[in-house]
Order: structure tokens, then sequence, then C-alpha cells
């Protein structure tokens, strides 16, 4: 045992306050704003549909719901398909298997770790073949790296097949120029406590489409039909934000251009101190992005660095450092077992190689080069 003590934890990608939370959560309390719905939570809704360039905002109890809720109002069900990422967090696809439809896992592109629109393109096309036709199809902007929207709507639009962007990991990315999320069916964002912006936990369903949103809210509220008593004529759920929570989502989104630049300079940061080192390379970014670098990720490749991923990640534990793996792609997991997959060798290498660095906003240079010695340290004793 050691007898020095433990130099302080640095974490994955800690909340951040900006500074005006408490205010925003005085002015709940003190108008009594308490109970489920309020002004904060209209107004969290408004600045950011305003800020994602969308029409219309659902603020939710979480990513999960939001995505659930879109799945049920664009008519999936049982025995349907949903072509989902299977690089993700799982997330992106239990509200598939809770409506009782089957995820058809899609392999990542190498060149955005996103969905690959040809790859889409064959499991629509082998879809089709058997008579099945998804209502929906699911990809993910991983890590803030905007997804190729135009390609993924060009293969689906033959098949009627409606986008529902899981932009969870990448609130503040833009796709050739504009805020992601635009341009799908609908877009969803997610605050919980380690994203770019929290409200401890929260979600946001973004659409064009007011009908679209106009049902998701009635879903999200127990589907309450228009009577003073209580009349329900299908199911529903209680899915809405709490306003003392959208009350810290409005200071969040105040802070979230600084909270991208921070991103950016860390990513900055590591590939100027790594970046050089044998078997390292780092999470590209597409020609057509600027991602909000919600992680760090890079790669490993043992032979050339003297450590694996798993290693590395070890070394960094013992500094009191968390990092981790790539998300284990989804046609890995036990619980999707049977789920049918096109491709996933790509998914499967970037696990195998793929390590997430800390990247909380607020790391400071100290931080980082103390993570950054331990890496170099592994990489001289190897
Ligand atoms: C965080 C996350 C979600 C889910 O968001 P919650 O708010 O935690 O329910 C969905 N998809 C991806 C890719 C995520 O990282």
């Amino acid at each position: 045992m050691s007898s020095q003590p433990r130099p302080p934890r640095i974490f994955l990608s800690p909340p951040h306050m900006g500074g005006r939370e408490l205010a925003y959560i005085q002015e709940a309390f003190e108008s009594n704003y308490i109970a489920p719905l309020g002004p904060q939570v209209d107004a969290f809704e408004q600045r950011f549909a305003r800020r994602v360039g969308a029409r219309h905002a659902l603020a939710l109890a979480s990513g999960t719901a939001a995505l659930h809720l879109a799945l049920r109002v664009l008519g999936v069900g049982p025995g349907q398909v949903v072509p989902v990422s299977t690089l993700t967090f799982i997330a992106s696809v239990t509200p598939i298997v809770y409506l009782g439809a089957q995820p058809v896992f899609i392999d990542a592109e190498s060149h955005t770790w996103c969905m690959d629109p040809e790859i889409l393109a064959q499991a629509l096309a082998d879809l089709d073949r058997q008579g099945r036709r998804p209502r929906a199809v699911v990809p993910v902007d991983l890590y803030g790296q905007p997804s190729d929207l135009e390609r993924i709507l060009k293969v689906c639009e033959p098949y009627g097949v409606q986008v529902i962007l899981d932009c969870a990991e990448a609130l503040g990315s833009r796709y050739q120029g504009r805020p992601v999320g635009q341009g799908a069916a609908a877009s969803f964002y997610s605050f919980n406590g380690n994203k770019i912006i929290t409200t401890s936990g929260g979600g946001m369903l973004v659409s064009d489409d007011q009908d679209l949103i106009d049902q998701a809210r009635f879903l999200s509220q127990q589907a309450r039909d228009d009577a003073p008593h209580y009349e329900h004529s299908t199911l529903g759920y209680n899915y809405r934000m709490s306003n003392v929570l959208a009350a810290i989502g409005l200071g969040q989104l105040e802070v979230l251009d600084q909270r991208v630049a921070a991103k950016r300079r860390i990513f900055q940061y590591y590939r100027q101190a790594l970046g050089s080192l044998p078997g390292i390379t780092f999470m590209p970014e597409a020609d057509f992005a600027r991602g909000n670098r919600w992680l760090t990720v890079m790669l490993i490749d043992p032979g050339q660095f003297g450590a694996d991923r798993e290693e590395l990640r070890l070394a960094l534990e013992e500094h009191n450092i968390e990092s981790r793996p790539v998300w284990k792609p989804m046609h890995l997991q036990p619980a999707f077992a049977g789920c049918p997959v096109q491709g996933g060798a790509v998914a499967e290498r970037l696990f195998d190689r793929g390590l997430c660095l800390p990247s909380g906003t607020a790391l400071s240079d100290a931080d980082l080069e103390r993570i950054c010695a331990v890496i170099m340290e592994r990489h001289r004793r190897a």
C-alpha cells in the first residue's frame, strides 16, 4: 500500500455549471412553480428551439423518453424493424424494443464513426426484398460527430423511411454549417449529467412538424383527452421535464458556446501532446462537420504503442483518472442477441482500440498535463 495521498479524481465528463442556474431556480421557487410544468419549461423549450433552428421543441425527462415518443408518433410498433447505429449507447436502441419492434444494427463508417449510409442502403434494400418497410431509422451523432444526414436522407427517401436523429451527444455541433438536427423528421438531445450541458437529467425532442410535437406532448402527459375529468382513449407516459430542472437548463444554454469551445480546446491539447506517439490516432472530423468534441477519443494500436486500450485505461485508473472504452457495439450486447446486423467490423475495431479521455470543460491545463504524463509514461515503459 502506498502511503502517499491519492491525487484528486479526474472524471470523464462531470457537470459544469455556468453561474446563472441558481438564479433561474430561485425564480421558479419564488413563483412557486415547483410542480411539474411552468414558465421555465416554456422558456427553455423556446430558447432551445431557436438555438438549434427547429420550429418546435418539447422538454422531457430524458433523451430516452424523447426517442420513445418520436418512434411511437411515427407509428413504430410490434413486428416492425428499425435500423439503428450499432456503435452507440444503449439508449438509442431500448425505445425500439419498448415498442415491440426489432432493431437492425448498422455499422459505422471509418471517417465519421457514425452510421454508414451505404450499409444502410443495403439493409433497406434487403428488407424491401422481404417486403418490410421500416417507419423510421435512428442514426447517432457519435461523441458529437455529426452523421452525414444528407446521404442518409437520400438513401431513405425512396422507401419513405423517416429519420430520427440521435443528437444526445451532439448539442452545439454543426453539420454543413448549420446546427445538427435540422433536416430530420425529428431530433433529440440529452441533458444527462455527463452531456455537454446538463439539467441533472432531461431531454429535448425537436421537429419542424407541429403535429408530431403536439402528439408527443399529449403522450408525454398521460394522454389526457380534452375533458374536465380525466378521460383517456389511449395510453401515454409520465415523461415531462420538471420546471425546476428546466431552470438549470436555461442557465446551461447560456454557456453552450463556451462549452463547445472548451471541449474543442481540450481535444487540441490532447492531439498536440499525444498525436506524435507511435500507435496513437484521434477521432477524425469529417469535412462537412464542426463537432462539439463531447469526448476526446483516441485509438491505440497496441503493437506500435506498446500497450493496448485496456492496459492504458488501467494505467490511468491507477492515477485516479477515469477513462472509458468506446461504446461496445450493440450487436455484441447479450441483451440484443439474435438481432440482425449489417456489417459490424468497423464498430468492432473502434471498440477494441478506442479510449475516451477525460473531457470535462472545467479541466485545467495542470489536469491535462497530469493525464498526458501518465499516457506518455505508459508508452515509455513499453
Ligand atoms: C445519453 C445518450 C442517450 C440518452 O439520453 P438520456 O437523457 O440519458 O436518456 C441517447 N443516445 C446517446 C447516443 C446518448 O449518449
